[in-house]
C-alpha cells in the first residue's frame, strides 16, 4: 500500500491494519475522515464504571468511558482518542457521548456524580471551555454533578492559561479530579494551586501493592497526602479482595475496578455495591 491509498483508506479498522505494517506516514489524514463521519452517525457513547466508598460500600458515583460502536466492533478509547485530540474532533466527540450521558443522569439518583474525562488539548483553550459550559447547559445537566478528570500529565509546564481554565471549570460548579496520579512525571508544587477535589491513584501501583511493600508505600503516602490537603481519594484498578482490604485498612475513601464492577453501557440503580462486602472466607 502507498501512501497515497493510505490517505485515502476509507475505514479505521484498514487503517489500522495499515499502521501495524510499522509505516510512519499522515496517521491523521486516514481517521481524520472517519472519526468526522462517525460524529456525525452518532457513533461515540459512554460506559459505566462504579466508583464506590469503601466505608460503607454506597455508590459514590460513576466515571463515564468512551467507546466508538465501530461496524467492526468496540473500538477503545487508547486507539482513537490521541488522533481525535491531534486532529480536532475530540470536542464533538465528547459532545456526542454526553449527550447521550444526559438522559442516564435523569434516570438515575441525583446524588450520584459522573466523571468524564478530559484531554490536555481541551484544557488549553479558553473556548473549549466556554463550549462545554454552554453545551452541558443545553443537555440540561447540573454541573455539580460532573466531575472532569484531568491528568498530570495535562499539568506539565502548567501554563497561566490552563490554571485559569481549570479555575474557569471549578467556578462553574464542576468538581476537579487529578486523575492517574504518580505517573505524570509532575512535581508536587501545583497542589497548593489547583482547585482539586479528589485525587485518583494509578492503577500500576494498586496492581503492585499487594506483593510489593514499595507499591504499598506510595499508595499510603498518596492517601495521607490527599487527606492531608484536605481532599478524597480513590484507586483506580482494584481486581482482588486483599487489594480492597488493604485500601480499606489505609483509609482510602473510593475504589474502582472490575472487583467492584465493569464499565458497562447500562447503570445497575443499585445504592450498593455487593462486591464491597466480601465473604470472610475469600479473605483467606
Ligand atoms: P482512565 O481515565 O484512567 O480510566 C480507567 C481505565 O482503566 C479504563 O480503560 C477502564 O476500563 C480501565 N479499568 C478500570 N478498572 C480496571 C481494572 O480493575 N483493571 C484494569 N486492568 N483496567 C481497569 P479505558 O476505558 O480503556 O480507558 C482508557 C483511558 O482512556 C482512560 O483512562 C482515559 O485516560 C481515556 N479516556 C476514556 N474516556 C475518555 C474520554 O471520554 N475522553 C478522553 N479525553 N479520554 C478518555
Ligand atoms: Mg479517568
Ligand atoms: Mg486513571
Amino acid at each position: 500500500m502507498n501512501l497515497h491509498e493510505i490517505d485515502v483508506v476509507p475505514d479505521w479498522f484498514a487503517a489500522r491494519a495499515a499502521l501495524g505494517t510499522g509505516r510512519t506516514g499522515p496517521t491523521w489524514s486516514m481517521i481524520r475522515p472517519t472519526l468526522r463521519e462517525a460524529v456525525k452517525r452518532r457513533e461515540f457513547y459512554y460506559e459505566y464504571q462504579p466508583i464506590v466508598s469503601t466505608s460503607d460500600c454506597s455508590l459514590l458515583g460513576y466515571e463515564a468511558l468512551v467507546r466508538w460502536r465501530h461496524a467492526g466492533g468496540t473500538v477503545l478509547p487508547a486507539d482513537f482518542i490521541w488522533i481525535a485530540e491531534q486532529t480536532g474532533t475530540i470536542a464533538d466527540i465528547q459532545s456526542c457521548a454526553l449527550s447521550g450521558m444526559s438522559e442516564a443522569l435523569v434516570v438515575t439518583d441525583p446524588g450520584l456524580t459522573f466523571a468524564i474525562n478530559w484531554s490536555p488539548s481541551q484544557l488549553m483553550r479558553c473556548e473549549e471551555i466556554a463550549r462545554f459550559i454552554e453545551l452541558v447547559h443545553s443537555l440540561g445537566i447540573v454541573p455539580s454533578r460532573l466531575t472532569i478528570e484531568i491528568t498530570e500529565g495535562s499539568l506539565l509546564n502548567l501554563s497561566a492559561a490552563t490554571l485559569g481554565n481549570i479555575g474557569r471549570l471549578k467556578q462553574a460548579g464542576f468538581a476537579i479530579a487529578l486523575d492517574d496520579f504518580g505517573t505524570g512525571y509532575c512535581g508536587l508544587g501545583y497542589l497548593k494551586d489547583l482547585p482539586v477535589e479528589r485525587l485518583k491513584i494509578d492503577q500500576s501501583f494498586v496492581r503492585d501493592m499487594v506483593a510489593s511493600p514499595k507499591a504499598r508505600t506510595i499508595v499510603a503516602a498518596i492517601v495521607d497526602l490527599a487527606h492531608g490537603l484536605g481532599i478524597s481519594v480513590v484507586a483506580e484498578g482494584v481486581e482482588t479482595v486483599p487489594q480492597l482490604e488493604m485500601l480499606r485498612a489505609m483509609q482510602c475513601d473510593y475504589v474502582q475496578g472490575f472487583l467492584l464492577g465493569r464499565p458497562s453501557a447500562w447503570i445497575s440503580g443499585v445504592s450498593t455495591i455487593a462486591a464491597c462486602h466480601p465473604p470472610a472466607e475469600s479473605l483467606q
